[in-house]
């Protein structure tokens, strides 16, 4: 091997791309907020806090977010540890969710699940675990806020195991509990990591030993396959706020988080370390300084070394594309992009040419897949308050649908657009954005429908059926044909009446 191929393989093997999912509460921000810390990236854990807390951001270009305090860019938050690049992306932190928490969790190789130590298993956890799954991503659990009463850690394991049908391995055993809690044993260590000196037969040390034991005879040995398969977590016990633990789980993911996958394309497998440079569009990111009306397009690199000035092929196109300036995004800071490697995620300002799901290369013709669209669950019809902007909407829609905003459906009988999303913040981002940006005010109308689902099948099977549901189909942004029903129930009946078809509430893109 060469000294570049070297080079280009130890780069690549060293990033550690991750997200944190959790149901609100459970501690991602501190989480989000300790790990910068411990990651040497002081200046960063402020911003973290202070886009929640002072509810005023440097970038407020959308004033739903300076209104709600809430965050609905996903970013990007980069520092180095144990050797290792980590690449931090960032899900909106909001209730609602939406197709960019998703679409982020394309991009990322491995999930750290945070648990509240009292709740256990939470809706919205089990909701994005779900989306983990699905890829294959890698979970790792970590149990927060020991420092408070919580449920008995084997029931906890337990309940992780049975809620998701997932192996659990503690690689950590908390020592003491609540206002007791004074840190963790390492299983594989054999050492402790305490934030104070306690005597040998204290009796937290005593629990600790004893339950230590249990779980050695109990449960699964850590195995990497497994875990890299998504059949096992490792789970970690800490307390973000005490910052407790919190190393524990930076140095298991330095030490076998996985390093960036492999992607599949529509032709073959690619492989992270291959020489050539190829990225993924995952998410756009529109008007995110005002004054500039600029359009980011988060890209995570697949495979090979990305350098400023590289002349790329948009692979959707077939034309070039000049990378003149590649963005690295710190939390809300950005900076020149001089080169990054497999792993790393830029933001790369453009004019409206990249799309979601678009493929760049260094010349071979290639298209990625895996970057999903999620069968709305809420749909609306769109309706115009100055009907002479009817001509300006059709284009704004297309647009914020091409963004991803929201997803688009023309109605085959001609009725007025539908839009579809998954969280309901969506649709106040549209209206806004609609607004601020495009000058047209609309509101929305209920309609009977409330399910979606691509058809698929044989061409004249799929025309045979529109024909005869023609006011139940609707259009994607591709020209995708789409059945829309009222209910569970009637879209099962559907289902289960056209035998010949298949229904999809997943649409993968390329
Ligand atoms: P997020 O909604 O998941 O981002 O949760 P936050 O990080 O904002 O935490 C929610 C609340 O739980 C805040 O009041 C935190 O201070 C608190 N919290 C977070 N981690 C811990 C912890 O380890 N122990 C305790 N006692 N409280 C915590």
């Amino acid at each position: 091997m060469s000294n570049s191929a070297q080079s280009l393989e130890k780069e690549i093997s060293r990033r550690r791309t991750f997200a944190i999912i959790s149901h609100p509460d459970a501690g991602k921000t501190t989480l989000t907020e300790r790990i910068l810390h411990a990651g040497g990236a002081i200046q960063m854990a402020g911003n973290v806090r202070a886009k929640r807390e002072q509810r005023r951001t440097r970038s407020d270009w959308m004033n739903i977010e300076k209104d709600r305090g809430i965050s609905v860019v996903t970013s990007v938050m980069t520092f180095e540890y144990g050797g290792c690049i980590f690449n931090l992306l960032d899900t909106p932190g909001h209730e609602d969710f939406s197709e960019d928490t998703y679409r982020t969790l394309t991009a990322v190789d491995a999930a750290v699940m945070v648990i509240d130590a009292a709740k256990g298993i939470e809706a919205r956890t089990r909701k994005l675990f779900e989306i983990c799954r699905l890829r294959d991503i890698p979970i790792v659990t970590f149990i927060n806020k020991m420092d408070r009463e919580s449920q008995d850690a084997f029931d906890l394991l337990d309940e992780v195991a049975s809620a998701l049908a997932l192996e659990t391995t503690p690689l950590t055993w908390p020592v003491g509990r609540a206002a007791k809690f004074l840190g963790t044993y390492d299983l594989r260590k054999e050492s402790m990591r305490l934030k104070e000196e306690v005597a040998n037969n204290d009796e937290r040390i005593l629990q600790m030993q004893e339950e230590v034991e249990l779980a050695k005879a109990g449960l699964p040995e850590f195995n990497l396959d497994d875990f890299n398969a998504g059949f096992l977590t490792p789970v970690f016990f800490g307390s973000a706020i005490k910052e407790l633990g919190v190393t524990d789980l930076l140095d298991a993911l330095a030490e076998f988080g996985p390093s960036p996958r492999n992607q599949d394309s529509q032709d073959r497998q690619v492989a992270a370390n291959e020489p050539a440079m190829t990225a993924l569009v995952f998410k756009i990111q529109a008007n995110m300084d005002p004054n500039h009306r600029d359009r980011i397009a988060f890209a995570r690199i697949c495979s090979g070394r990305l350098e400023r000035g590289m002349k790329l092929k948009h692979t959707r196109t077939g034309k070039t594309f000049a990378l003149h300036t590649p963005q690295f995004f710190f939390a809300r800071d950005r900076q020149l992009a001089e080169e990054a490697f497999a792993g790393d995620v830029v933001g790369i300002p453009n004019h409206g040419t990249l799309r979601i799901g678009d493929t760049l290369t260094e010349g071979e013709d290639l298209q990625f897949t895996g970057v999903p669209y999620f069968a709305p669950e809420i749909l609306r019809r769109v309706n115009l308050k100055d009907a002479m902007k009817a001509k300006k909407l059709k284009q704004a829609l297309t647009e914020l649908a091409e963004e991803g905003v929201v997803q688009l459906f023309k109605p085959q009988d001609g009725s007025a657009p539908i839009v579809g999303v998954v969280g309901v913040l969506q649709l106040d981002v549209l209206q806004t954005r609609l607004k601020h940006e495009y000058g047209v005010e609309i509101t929305f109308d209920s309609i009977s429908y409330s399910q979606a689902r691509w058809v698929q099948g044989e061409q004249n099977i799929i025309d045979r059926f529109i024909n005869s549901n023609r006011s139940a189909i609707a259009d994607d942004i591709d020209g995708d044909p789409v059945f829309l029903s009222t209910s569970d129930f009637m879209m099962q009946r559907t289902i289960d009446a056209n035998k010949e078809l298949s229904f999809h509430d997943i649409k993968q893109i390329g």
